[in-house]
Parts: C-alpha cells; structure tokens; sequence
C-alpha cells in the first residue's frame, strides 16, 4: 500500500522520503507514493532489488562468476571485471548536490575506472515511437491520445515506418495534472515493454510495444514493406520482363509505374498508354494518387483501379496486361484490357504470383521500436560532480562513457547529456516513475579514476566493486544481455 504525499504528515513512526521532490511520509509497511521506496521497520528501502550485470562467457552462454574462487579478491581482476554495478534499483539521491547511491571502482586492464549510478528522475524526456507499417496513422503533428489525454503527436514518417513522439515536458507538466499523469503512465509503460494503445486524432487506432508487431485498427501488421512504389519497381522490373505488360507499384508516397520508370526503359518495356491519377514526380513516380489510408499500399483505396485513367488508344491495345500490387505484396491483382480497353480482373499466373510472393518475402517483419529519451544534463550532474559541466564536457569528450541499466546509449551532440536508448534492450523493469509526474531512469557513468578526480567527483564516495559481491545484499544479479556491449570492456571508453 502506498503513502500519498498529500494525506501525510508527520508522526512518530513515519519516515520521510527525501529520493524525490514529492518527500513521502511512509507509515511502517508501507510504500511512498511511487511505489519505489518503502518504510521496513523504521528504514527506508528501496522496494526493487539493486541490478549487478554480470557477464557471460561470450558464445557460450556460461556466466562468469562473480569474484568465484578469490576469497581475497578486491573486485579486481586481471582483464576485466566481469560484474557491472547498474543503476537499476540503485535509488535517487535528493536533491542533487548530494552523491549519487553508488559510486564503484573497478579496473579495466590495469586502469582504474570509476562507474557512478543512479535512477534519474526525468522531467524532461519522452520516447520516439517507430512503427512499421505502411498505413495512415494519422496526419502529422495530429494529437495522440491515451484514455482522451493528449500524450504526444504523429511526427516525420520515416522509410517503411511511422513515428510517434510523445511524452516531453509539455504534456507532462505544461497541462492537466491528468494529462501529465496518463503521459507518466504511458511513457513508463511503453518503457517496460508493456503494449499501449494510442488512437489518434482524425487518424487510426494504433496499439504499439516494443518489440513487437504493431496493431493499426485492430490488424496486425505483419510486414514492413520491402520499399517504396519507384524503389519495389527498381528491385524487382526483371522478374516481372515478359511476364505482364504494365506493373503499378501502389503506394501513398511514391506509386511506381514499370513501362515510364527507369527500370523498364532500361529493360526496352514499351509505353502501355496507361494513366495515372495524382502528381508526375519523374518519369513513373507519381505522388498522392489517393489519400492516406488503410487500404492498398497505405493509402485509402480498396479497388486499385481508382488511381487509373482511361488507357490512351495509341498505345494500349485490348489483351494487354496489368499487375497492380502494393508495396508489401499483400494486395495484388492482375487484369487484361478488353476490346474497349478496359482492365478486367483475370486469374493471376502463376510466374506473376510468385513475384507477389518475392516481394511479400523481402519485407521485414513489421515491429514497433521504442526509444527513450532523455535529458541528463540537468541537476543530475551534481550527484556525479560538483561541478556539473565539466560531466557534460567529459561525456562530450568521450572520456565518459554513458549507459542506461547497461545498454549502450546515443548521446545527442550539442549541449546538454541528452541520451536515447532503446528500451528493449534494458534489463525488464528498469524504468519506474515519481508521481512529480517524471520518469525514472537508470543512468550510469563510467570513466577514468583520474578524470573523474579532474572533474570534481565525490572522491570519498568511492567504493570498491567487491562490496557487491558480498551476499546478502537486496541485489538481483542478471546475466547482460548478448547483444549488448559489456559496458566495461577494454575498447569501451573510458
Ligand atoms: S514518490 Fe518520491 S518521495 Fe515518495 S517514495 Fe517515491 S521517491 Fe520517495
């Protein structure tokens, strides 16, 4: 049961939390309000276990034990260690200027290096949804919304995908306390690999998870196309030569037309006389030959022959014939002109349906990627350091390096230490959230003993790593995941 700030006040068997800026009284046995810390018998506790990574032998699965056989050992090792002190679970120091929870010495190499970790509470962060499907979700800069709240907004589609970016200080702060609270549990959520599902204004109904395939209006969607219209012409005009006369590629950004392309004059296809609706780009690119859709090729149609004019008579000639497909083979149709030069649905060849099917194997499975995002270069520095920007110099210099519950970062260029990583690839449960409403992330930084002096660390903070491998401790030791870097491996800064 939680302790909510506004119903608490002090007694005698109270304790404060002071991790966050919310400062819960916590009765015995219960927890403060983000569920995080807890009062056992009078102490504060952070309820989830601290996270130490350890390190498996590489192809071989096997763990490599922690200090195993060394009674002595110091939590160095010849080489490199083989646990990682991560920020899960580690808890918050509040306010900042204080150190953060664990600051852990270790070597790599010969080279002592210092990692400094702690769960940082992020206000100012969000997560960029990519979502791969060829369908209309929604215009962009259109409202996404999670139970009515505006959590985010439709932004740049990118290759074969769209994108969502939600979260940012503004919803979670800049609205009503609801709105920033549906954002929290939205972000927090989708962090954790949990699915949510988004509908969007004047769009569709999206259901997203990391990891895994997207729902658009209640489908599943099981590919990502293999390209745009012009890029699928491109790819596949040779399979299709002397197979059919004409091939439309249909697809909202960019419908391809085999016999105008580049391709089919390369391959000496001649003109059909067929027109389409929409704008010329180059020759056999068309743009906006429909709207935005669900339908064939992420636009809305259900018939293709909608994007087609009359067929000009002096090229076309009746018996001519037509494949219309969309961008991941899952419409296809093919048709013969008539004596008035109409297309007529006819049965599909077989050599024309295996092409269908060549380009239905070429798209990827379709996923929705989920990347955090966020701001570090606030007061989170001062539990590091007590002069702030000099982290933030260090981390652009490379002499430090950055890493998310273990997970490798990118930290964007520019001031600041603002990082995205992806969540799937953060040990499960990593995120948490403070009901300010913000973001709870672990966040570690690890760089040279010497540099970490440089910059003002707190050196008398320093403990080594073989505290962590002592027994007892409330720590959950987790094998890193392989396609992860060990955070301290020789090569990896520092
Ligand atoms: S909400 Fe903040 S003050 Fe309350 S228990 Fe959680 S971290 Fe502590």
């Amino acid at each position: 049961m939680s302790s909510r700030p506004d119903d608490a006040g002090p007694t005698a068997d109270k304790i404060r939390c002071d991790a966050c800026p919310v400062m819960c009284f916590i009765r015995p046995g219960q927890r403060g309000a983000c569920d995080r810390y807890a009062n056992a018998d009078g102490l504060l506790v952070r309820v989830d276990p601290h996270v130490v990574l350890e390190r498996a032998i590489e192809g071989g699965g096997r763990v490599v034990p922690f200090g195993a056989g060394a009674p002595d050992w110091d939590g160095t090792m010849v080489g490199q260690p083989q646990a990682f002190v991560t920020a899960i679970g580690a808890g918050t120091t509040y306010p900042d200027y204080k150190p953060a929870p664990f600051i852990v010495a270790s070597e790599i190499e010969g080279v002592d290096v210092v990692t400094v970790v702690t769960e940082g509470i992020f206000s100012y962060c969000g997560v960029k949804v990519k979502i791969d499907t060829d369908r209309h979700l929604g215009p962009e800069r259109a409202l996404a919304r999670v139970d009515g709240e505006a959590v985010g907004h439709v932004t740049t589609g990118e290759y074969g995908s769209q994108m969502l970016s939600l979260g940012g200080v503004h919803h979670l702060t800049g609205g009503a306390k609801r709105e920033g609270r549906v954002t929290c549990e939205t972000l927090l959520a989708l962090c954790n690999g949990g699915a949510v599902t988004l509908a969007i204004d004047g769009g569709a109904t999206v259901e997203v998870q990391s990891g895994r395939p997207p729902r658009v209006d209640g489908a599943l969607e099981e590919r990502m196309r293999v390209g745009c219209g012009s890029a699928t012409i491109g790819m596949f005009a040779k399979q299709w030569h002397g197979l059919v006369d004409e091939v439309v590629v249909v697809d909202d950004h960019i419908t391809g037309v085999l016999s105008e392309h580049q391709a089919g004059a390369l391959l000496g296809i001649p003109a059909t006389g067929i027109k389409l609706k929409g704008r010329r780009s180059t020759p056999g690119r068309y743009f906006q030959v429909a709207h935005p859709g669900t339908g064939w090729g992420g636009t809305d149609i259900a018939d293709p022959l909608q994007i087609l004019g009359a067929f000009d008579p002096r090229a076309a000639r009746p018996g001519l014939t037509v494949l219309m497909v969309s961008t991941t083979g899952e419409h296809a149709a093919f048709y013969r002109l008539d004596e008035a030069l109409r297309p007529l649905e006819a049965d599909m060849p077989a050599g024309l349906a295996a092409s269908v099917a060549l380009i239905r194997e070429n798209c990827e499975p379709a996923l929705s990627t989920v990347l955090f995002m966020g701001g570090a270069g606030g007061s989170l520095r001062a539990g590091v350091t007590e002069n702030p920007v000099r982290l933030t110099r260090s981390v652009k210099d490379a002499l430090t390096t950055v890493t998310c519950g273990g997970a490798p970062t990118y930290v964007w260029p520019g001031g600041g230490i603002t990082f995205m990583v992806d969540v799937s690839r953060v040990q499960a449960g990593g995120f948490g959230s403070v009901p300010t409403p913000a973001l709870v992330a672990p966040i570690e930084f690890t760089l040279r003993r010497d540099d970490y002096r440089a910059l003002g660390g707190h050196m008398d903070e320093i403990r080594p790593l073989s505290a962590f491998g002592e027994p007892g401790g409330h720590r959950r030791r987790v094998v890193q995941r392989a396609d992860n870097p060990w955070p301290l491996a020789p090569g990896t800064r520092p």
